[in-house]
């Protein structure tokens, strides 16, 4: 640990101290800290971010001479270890100005819940800010997740929608008022985003998409791009598919399946792209292949059920993966696998898994 640093427990680990025991609280678990003596409650009480580990020795040592230099450093990296504490020398400048560190206050907490004493909360933020985000569909949940996205700090976010507003949309699609049926979704979705928050930058790309030069084009110079656009279906998921893996971005994608909601992620070279799932469900479940042909799926009839619970459930998943690939405070969670969430029970599972194809004709080439 740095001479310098400044140990600080963390708002999100509230301790209370019951007899002779400390809990310090947190993500619906508390641990257990024996003290006897009240020399480790003083030393919490001392953790406000101002005192280095020497001046931090010092205060305990004055009322508890006994207590070694030794003692309070190995304490402090137990508590690093645990999560309990953040560096209060950092601080947010140079990274953001005065309205950004209000705005999004909270979210440097969140993201200081997941920090050590080496690292800084600011930064998570900085890359949510600074990350190039393709958004494809501003439909049900393309409109959710472009204000999520507008609310959560996005900086750049590049949307494509040709569609216009229909009053069936208006059950869920959030974006869109009573007065706007006929206009075209991209710019009122862009204009009442950047209302909301000035400082995110949107750039529409109108028009259908109808190849995967389009999806190419589209999603280039990308760090992820988002997928919920659905017409026309199972053409687009390949052409997004096989655009995401020619520029070499990672693609978050899901839907709405009447009563479930599913999502999952490919990262180009790293995990299995669609056309690997395709392929081995046509080797091992043919009946599962049959019902991904577009043909037959015509038969079936078009999904037009939509509910907006789900819709708001399924853009905490999208948005939230995406936060987890750009900021790294975890691995993706539906890598390689799609997950799914039914309305019936909310238990989030894995309903389909799948790994890279050797031979796979739109990602086998990457090795
Ligand atoms: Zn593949």
């Amino acid at each position: 640990m740095a001479a310098d640093v400044l140990p600080q427990l963390k708002h999100t680990s509230p301790i209370f101290v019951l007899d002779d025991t400390i809990y310090v609280g947190g993500y619906g678990e508390a641990t257990e800290i024996p003290d006897p003596e009240g020399s480790i409650r003083l030393l919490f009480d001392l953790l406000d971010g101002t005192r280095t580990v020497a001046e931090l020795h010092a205060g305990v040592a004055a009322r508890y001479p006994r207590v070694t230099l030794d003692e309070v450093r190995t304490a402090i990296d137990q508590f690093d270890k645990a999560g309990f504490l953040q560096n209060g020398a950092v601080t947010a400048e140079g990274l953001f100005d005065e309205y950004e560190i209000g705005r999004w206050e909270r979210n440097f907490n969140f993201f200081g819940s997941y920090v050590s004493l080496d690292e800084n909360k600011y930064e998570y933020q900085r890359k949510l800010r600074d990350a190039r985000i393709v958004l494809l569909g501003l439909g049900g949940l393309g409109s959710h997740i472009l204000l999520d996205l507008a609310a959560m700090g996005a900086g750049h976010v590049r949307v494509s929608e040709f569609d216009r507003v229909e009053l069936s949309n208006l059950n869920r699609q959030i974006l869109y008022r009573d007065g706007d049926i006929g206009q075209a979704k991209i710019d009122l979705a862009t204009a009442r985003v950047q209302e909301f928050n000035p400082r995110i930058e949107i750039e529409k790309r109108p028009g259908r998409i109808e190849s995967t030069e389009d999806v190419e084009r589209i999603v280039d110079g990308a760090d992820v791009v988002i997928a919920v656009a659905d017409r026309p279906k199972m053409e687009l998921a390949q052409w997004i598919n096989a655009g995401c893996v020619r520029a070499g971005v990672p693609l978050v994608t899901g839907g709405l399946e009447t009563q479930r909601a599913v999502y999952y992620t490919v990262i180009p070279g790293q995990s299995g792209c669609v056309e690997c799932w395709r392929t081995q469900v046509y080797q091992v479940d043919p009946v599962s292949a049959g019902l991904l042909t577009e043909k037959r799926r015509r038969n079936i009839g078009g999904d037009n059920a939509a509910f907006c619970p789900l819709v708001t459930m399924t853009t905490g998943l999208l948005i939230g993966e995406v936060t987890r690939l750009i900021t790294g405070i975890a691995p993706p969670a539906a890598l390689g696998r799609m997950m799914e969430l039914p309305f019936a029970d909310f238990q989030l599972r894995e309903c389909e898994r799948w790994d890279r194809v050797t031979d796979c004709t739109v990602c086998g080439h990457l090795g």
